[in-house]
């Protein structure tokens, strides 16, 4: 049985002090069936480390450099994330794609970088809108799943989550239909078992990402292959995060 996981990425927002009484709210949230994440920006992750540390609510990092240390400047190493608490990374974001040109070889040294330290990873894929009408939905997502696990070891998988965020869903306020954004987790769990076989492909967790809201979330939650969210712009808030958080209950 895969476990849902729902996860708020807060992407450049929050002031170490805004972060810090987020995460006090959204502690107590994190007591259902689900597991639970936040992902502040890198400044606030050690002073909100300290509010979730030994509760059910996992500490993510945004993103981490593909290199382990050394002439880097502005990068964070995997070990700087471990020595604050962080459990999960995000890579492969969108955003970083499209706006820091990161591509499949880059993200998939990162991504066993991480792995290699005992760091969970969230490994973001999707397509854009001219992608979407070009048909090349299946093979843009392909292409990402394959090069971001590229070399990733089975042993690792239970460590590795995917999360489908279609890059037209993100922050628009458009949100996949429940029966579009399954067709596609469906077909990320075939390319998962062509690569791993059935048993990986069933434990797959694959999130979904791109205007989840507490209005939408259950229909999304309910479809066979989605197994999780990772929320932007509504985690922000707890008043629309919470409900998120417990939309089972
Ligand atoms: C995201 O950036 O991961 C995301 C899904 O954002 P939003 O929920 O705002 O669309």
């Amino acid at each position: 049985m895969r476990k849902t996981f729902i996860a708020g990425n807060w992407k450049m927002h929050k002031t170490v002090s805004e972060a810090v009484a987020l995460a006090k709210e959204l502690v107590p949230a994190a007591d259902g069936n689900s597991r639970y994440l936040i992902a502040p920006p890198f400044t606030a992750l050690s002073a909100v480390g300290e509010v979730v540390k030994g509760t059910p609510l996992l500490l993510g990092a945004q993103n981490m450099s593909n290199a382990e240390s050394g002439a880097h400047t502005g990068e964070v190493s995997v070990h700087m994330l471990k020595d604050v608490g962080v459990q999960v990374v995000i890579l492969g974001h969108s955003e970083r794609r499209l706006i820091y040109g990161e591509k499949d070889a880059f993200i998939n040294e990162k991504v066993k970088l991480a792995l290699d330290n005992d760091l969970e990873v969230i490994l973001c894929v999707g397509e854009t809108l001219e992608q979407r009408e070009a048909g090349e939905v299946e093979q843009v997502v392909r292409t990402q799943v394959e090069g971001g696990l590229k070399g990733i070891p089975e042993g690792f998988l239970d460590k590795v989550t995917i999360a489908y965020e279609p890059v037209w869903a993100i922050g628009t306020g458009k949100t996949a239909t429940p029966e579009d954004a399954d067709a596609v987790h469906a077909f990320i769990r075939k390319v998962i078992k062509e690569m791993y076989g059935d048993k990986a492909a069933e434990a797959m967790v694959i999130q979904y990402g791109g205007s989840v809201k507490p209005g939408n979330v259950k229909e999304l939650m309910a479809m066979k292959n989605i197994d999780g969210a990772l929320v932007g712009g509504a985690a922000l808030k707890a008043e629309t995060f919470v409900p998120i958080m417990k939309y089972d209950s």
